[in-house]
């Protein structure tokens, strides 16, 4: 049978958020019974849209109350703090949290337990969102920070083991539903997108140079290009790049810019500007070389493989736009 936990894991945000109001009422409810100050039983207060409890006798009221904890993913450079805390059963790595402390500000409990936990300082702390965790009324406030300093020492009481992990080699991580995955999921998709546009910016380097290294580590071996100019498809950097070749011998001076591009883990589709010259040596589209000076705005879609190299090149919109521009469309 799960556990009232995993059963909270398993539910959608709105049964999360329905759930965890109602367990936090009745937990408030159950140990408030008496009165806090002179001990006698506590009633609901005549306003029922009032969410307090009034003790009879002196009349203190309670409401409610939220313990904020914060929870915060610490990067350096492209790694990421991670660690494993004895209270978790297995072997599950999580991130640095605790409970604010009175007269704390969340930034405050962020670097004091980045101390206590793992013996380090940490910078350019930022929001990330937060969630309700009703074990009993807590609320989890997530935050992403930087690493300023100290070297990396788990406390040996609360957390056992930790480590700076790169997103290739992860290990066991929270699973999903928990902000703390969420923050994960989050940054590595930030570190995807990174490296994706990073590898777009030198692909349009390498296709305007013709510069068949960069181009052996951008695409990889066995990406199979279907392209006009042959009847079999033309694979990796040597087959992608002997197409623009072809291009530049009808355009010499034909150039890819960059304009726009929207990048996630996988995939990267770019807006490029292509322009040339129609005065090559060679014909285009059964059309002479007519000295005419094409412009268009092209946009392809780039997968990308498990090492991180485009394997699939796919051309939304293509080669109308030269066309018109040598005249050989109206
Ligand atoms: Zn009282």
């Amino acid at each position: 049978m799960k556990n009232i936990r995993e059963t909270f894991r398993d539910m959608t945000p709105d049964e999360m958020r329905e759930a965890s109001r109602e367990a936090e009422i009745d937990e408030w409810r159950a140990s408030n019974r008496f009165c806090g100050r002179c001990g006698a039983e506590m009633k609901p207060h005549e306003d029922p849209s009032e969410r307090a409890l009034v003790c009879a006798k002196c009349g203190y009221t309670v409401y409610p109350r939220i313990s904020p904890a914060v929870i915060v993913l610490v990067t350096k450079d492209d790694k990421v703090l991670l660690q494993r805390n004895t209270h978790y059963r297995g072997v599950v790595w999580s991130l640095v949290a605790g409970f604010v402390d009175p007269g704390e500000s969340l930034e405050d409990a962020i670097r004091r337990e980045a101390r206590e936990e793992a013996s380090i300082e940490v910078k350019d702390i930022r929001y990330f969102g937060s969630q309700t965790w009703p074990f009993p009324s807590n609320i989890m406030i997530g935050f992403r920070a930087e690493y300023a300093g100290g070297e990396l020492k788990p406390d040996g009481e609360e957390v056992v083991e930790s480590g700076w992990f790169d997103r290739e080699h992860l290990p066991k991580i929270p699973r999903h539903g928990s902000i703390a995955r969420a923050m994960l999921d989050a940054w590595i998709a930030e570190s995807c997108k990174g490296e994706r546009e990073e590898a777009m910016r030198l692909f349009e380097k390498c296709i305007n140079t013709n510069d068949l290294e960069l181009g052996r580590k951008l695409i990889s071996e066995t990406a199979a290009f279907d392209t006009p100019v042959s009847p079999t498809p033309l694979y990796g950097a040597e087959g992608y790049l002997s197409v623009v070749s072809l291009m530049r011998k009808s355009f010499p001076d034909v150039q890819w810019k960059l304009l726009d591009m929207v990048a996630d883990e996988k995939t990267v589709a770019v807006q490029w500007e292509c322009s040339g010259t129609f005065n090559g040596e060679a014909p285009f589209a059964g059309l002479k070389p007519n000295g005419r000076r094409f412009t268009t705005t092209v946009m392809n879609f780039y997968s990308f493989d498990a090492d991180g190299k485009i394997c699939n090149d796919v051309a939304a919109t293509g080669i109308a736009g030269i066309l018109q521009g040598i005249g050989a469309l109206p």
